[in-house]
């Protein structure tokens, strides 16, 4: 994944299941991401158009 970094797009206590956003994911509109349930990868969009 290189020096990709991901942030928490939705942080509910509640919630299992989290999504995790690119970082430039605003800045350059980078649309990859992942979904976690009980921080297990279950989802991911593994497509950044950057470097
Ligand atoms: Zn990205």
């Amino acid at each position: 994944m290189g020096n990709h970094r991901f942030t928490l797009y939705n942080h509910n206590d509640a919630a299992i299941k989290k999504r995790w956003i690119c970082t430039k994911w605003t800045s350059r509109k980078c649309r990859a991401a992942f979904v976690t349930i009980n921080d297990e990868i279950v989802k991911k969009i593994n497509e950044h158009n950057h470097d």
